[in-house]
């Protein structure tokens, strides 16, 4: 197939590239490296079924030739990002969702959204069922992701009944992995960063508010499931199993030896509680599960972060670019199918 990825140089979108070029996809990548690093591609460079365009989606898409899927995940993620830039977020979650669905019904491609488990906001329902609509502060900070993508789903599945476009919603829950900037704030990338340069961990509130940790190649696995069925979703995906951040501060020292104390910060307004998915439609639509322990997950995460320490760890809070990432800019955009 030849599938189109907005967000393909991000965290998810890069690992969701390489598994498609792997089992022989051709794939067209489009990213404007706003959260992200081109490093994160830098090993598919010369992969002859890549083609780049360095492109704001919410701008303009255009993708010449046939497509047989558009999976647009391009959208600042992680709360800092997001906050950092709201009206970018919401125009991609607008604008740009609008442009991608535009370019899926121009080719005949099936549509398929990264949402997210924020469209449940500060859930009522625990845990999370995809007919439960949600607790979201329409005017709170984190207001500009949750409705741009609660608009993001609308505008999908208006497709679908309005033009008979093959959509499919994903609701992805907390993923970690490999690739996570380690400044970009999550609570995983936080947490590891500051336990390995022997820095407290910053933990919000009384840590006590829960997440559920997905790994990400087995996300992975669920959105190239989503990507091959007709599937309208929306699908949580998501490992249900529930930890604090606590319990996971307790994790990450443990698993990388660090005896870095913890230091308590007051919680983000309006931050989720409990959050916690039900796969029961994953598992019987999609036949997906995760399989990966938090534990395993963490470890393999760590080895990554050990390995890239010299590469990832400026303490700027700013994407800063390698060297080598800002030579890869120009022949990134290049690239052309060989
Ligand atoms: P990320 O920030 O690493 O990746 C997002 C990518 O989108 C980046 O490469 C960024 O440069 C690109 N991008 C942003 N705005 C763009 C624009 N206007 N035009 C082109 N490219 C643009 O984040 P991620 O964790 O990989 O998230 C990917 C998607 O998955 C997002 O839509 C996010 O909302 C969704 N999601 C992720 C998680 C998670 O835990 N990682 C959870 C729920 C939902
Ligand atoms: N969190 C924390 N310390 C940090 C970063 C995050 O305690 O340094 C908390 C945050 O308040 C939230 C949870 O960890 O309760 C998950 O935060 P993250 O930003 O990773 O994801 P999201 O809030 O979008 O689920």
């Amino acid at each position: 197939m030849r599938i189109a990825v907005s967000g393909g140089g991000g965290f998810l979108g890069s690992h969701l590239c390489e598994a498609l070029l792997d089992r022989g996809d051709e794939v067209v990548c489009l990213d404007n490296w706003s959260t992200a690093s081109p490093g994160n591609i830098e090993h598919l460079l010369d992969h002859p079924a890549l083609q780049f365009t360095e492109t704001d989606v919410s701008a303009m898409v255009d993708v010449p030739g046939p497509v047989d899927v558009v999976a647009h995940l391009a959208s600042p993620a992680s709360p800092p990002d997001y906050h950092r830039r709201p009206l970018e977020t919401l125009a991609v979650g607008s604008r740009g969702t609008e442009n991608m669905l535009h370019l899926a019904e121009r080719t005949g491609a099936r549509f398929v959204l990264a949402s997210t488990s924020e469209v449940y906001g500060d859930p009522l329902m625990h845990p999370q069922r995809e007919d439960y609509w949600g607790n979201v502060n329409p005017v709170g900070p984190r207001s500009v992701y949750d409705e741009a993508k609660r608009y993001a789903e609308a505008v999908s599945m208006a497709y679908r009944r309005s033009l008979g476009l093959d959509v499919g919603v994903m609701r992805i829950f907390n993923t970690y992995g490999p690739r996570l900037r380690p400044h970009d704030g999550r609570v995983v990338s936080s947490f590891i960063t500051q336990a390995l340069n022997g820095d407290p961990l910053t933990i919000y509130g009384d840590g006590r508010q829960t997440r559920s940790f997905c790994y990400v190649d087995d996300l992975i696995r669920g959105i190239v499931a989503m990507i091959d069925c007709d599937e309208p979703g929306p699908v949580n995906l998501g490992n249900p199993i529930e930890r604090t951040v606590r319990e996971l501060a307790e994790l990450v020292l443990r698993i990388t030896g660090s005896s870095s104390p913890v230091e308590y910060h007051p919680l983000p307004s309006d931050d989720p509680t409990r959050r916690q998915p039900v796969i029961t439609r994953a598992r019987e639509r999609l036949g997906w599960s995760p399989k990966i322990s938090i534990e395993e997950g963490l470890r393999r995460t760590v080895d990554w972060f050990r390995s890239r320490r010299e590469d990832v760890m400026t303490a700027d809070g700013r994407i800063s670019l390698r060297e080598g990432d800002s030579r890869l800019r120009p022949l990134l955009n290049g690239k052309k199918l060989a």
